[in-house]
């Protein structure tokens, strides 16, 4: 079995599969780093430097050092933003880590609910992703959080009380859906797409009934997930174009029906590829599907430069005339495995200008809200900043991720999903992207969301 995050980032390599150890995230196997990481740090180019001047050059350096840490441009507020910006947080995970007895704490180290300590940070939207049946016949789950609706239920109340709003992210799917795998849900294999219309029409129907009744404040809700490639088993357009208009009618509906203002949200990746994305909102418009926004995938460290992320984002805008957002990003920081299970970003994937470190960390987001709100975009919504390890790396903590499902899939999404998690099942490939350190502590990278509104 895997025991070392070399031997998984040899798999990795090998295979070209990253997408297994994303969980989700939606990378296709053959994506390719942004820039290759400079081994030469911004603070060893500084040591360097330093020992080659006098004594006290290096005294004034360091006084100037001192002087501008208080003026880091992460800390300051981004020209231009709009006060309803969404700062929003992926935190699927979060029920299935606390079932695991992971502890958060807020900033003075007192335990706290990590929702709250999102809220007080400017979080002002939690994302939650919703599969249809992610467990075995056994009622086994099937790892990555899950996501059932009665965790969204239980998660998305949280969030409502903490004066957040709700993204709601149906996969249409009992497990992870990207570019990789599209799976219809299990109840759903052998229906035609007539078939499927009318269950997708109906699961979206009496979910968002259920979310709502429940009280949970939900503002915007996503028809599919990373779908460039097909949903729910059905890969030519027309067909999903079909699903697609379910969704979207049913979610039209409940707003109705509750006098709610429900945003549609159409959700994809590669946004390198600007012709290809604007080729499928094209297709979007012309086959004449009733939604408001487009939510993209970003992830700096493969997905291409900020320039272009923000432009494909101005002519989503500009040419359609929907909204456009971030519905996915993530930057680490550290490079260190927490868990014992190989993380997605390492060493050799970091963008360039940006170290994996907690500054690091918080500059990319500046940088990216920055791009986004220039671009008219409406939002970002990071990715499972919460997913933390539930035991130490030098531990085995398979048995905590079989049990509650805590890592990015078990053992018993095997069936479902052979050709991934049946191989790859394991622990969290995102602890050193978290916005919690390994032992439950907020990150000062956590309020660049306060800063980035000049709080
Ligand atoms: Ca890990």
């Amino acid at each position: 079995m895997i025991k070392s995050r070399m031997e998984i980032s040899a798999i990795i390599c090998s295979v070209g599969m990253a997408a297994m150890i994303l969980g989700g995230c939606g990378k296709s196997g053959n994506v390719e780093p942004t820039e290759a990481a400079s081994e030469v740090t911004v603070e060893g180019a500084a040591e360097t430097a330093t020992s080659e001047i006098n004594e006290e050059t290096a005294k004034e350096a360091e006084a100037v050092t001192e002087e501008t840490s208080t003026e880091e441009p992460w800390k300051t507020r981004i020209e231009g933003i709009s006060d309803d910006f969404i700062f929003g947080m992926d935190a699927s995970s979060l029920l299935a880590e606390e079932n695991s007895g992971v502890k958060y704490y807020d900033f003075d180290g007192n335990e706290q609910d990590a929702l709250k300590t999102f809220a007080d940070s400017g979080i002002n939207y939690i994302r939650l992703r919703v599969w249809n049946d992610p467990y075995d016949e056994d009622g086994n789950g099937y790892g990555g959080g899950n996501n059932d609706l009665p965790t969204a239920i239980e998660l998305g109340k949280r969030a409502t009380d903490y004066g957040m709003k709700v993204m709601i992210d149906f996969h249409y799917s009992d497990f992870w859906a990207d570019p990789k795998r599209q799976h219809a849900p299990k109840a759903w294999e052998g229906m035609s797409v007539e078939e499927k219309a009318d269950a997708l029409y109906g699961f979206t129907k009496d979910s968002l009934t259920q979310l709502l009744d429940a009280g949970v404040d939900v503002g915007m809700v996503q028809i599919g997930n990373e779908i460039n490639y097909g949903m729910s088993g059905e890969k030519q357009f027309e067909k999903v174009a079909e699903l697609l208009k379910a969704g979207s009618l049913a979610v039209r509906e409940v707003s109705e029906a509750y006098g709610k203002e429900i945003s549609v949200v159409v959700h994809y990746t590669r946004i390198q590829d600007k012709a290809d994305v604007l080729t499928l909102v094209d297709r979007l418009i012309r086959c004449e599907l009733d939604f408001d926004m487009i939510g993209m995938s970003y992830y700096p460290f493969w997905d291409g430069s900020f320039e272009n992320m923000s432009r494909v984002l101005e002519l989503i805008n500009e040419k359609y005339g929907k909204k456009a957002f971030i519905a996915e990003t993530s930057y680490c920081y550290t490079t260190e495995d927490g868990d014992g299970f190989g993380n997605s970003l390492s060493s050799k994937d970091l963008v360039k200008g940006y170290p994996a470190s907690v500054e690091g960390q918080a500059t990319v987001l500046h940088d990216i809200c920055q791009y986004v709100s220039d671009a008219n975009g409406i939002g970002i919504f990071y990715w499972e900043g919460a997913w933390i390890p539930v035991g130490p790396a030098n531990a085995d903590n398979s048995a905590i991720w079989e049990q509650y499902g805590s890592g990015w899939a078990s053992s018993y999404a095997s069936d479902y999903d052979p050709e991934d998690a049946g191989k790859y099942y394991g622990g969290s490939s995102w602890d050193n992207q978290a916005f919690f350190d390994f032992e439950g502590h907020p990150l000062e990278s956590l309020k660049v969301f306060n800063y980035m509104l000049g709080k």
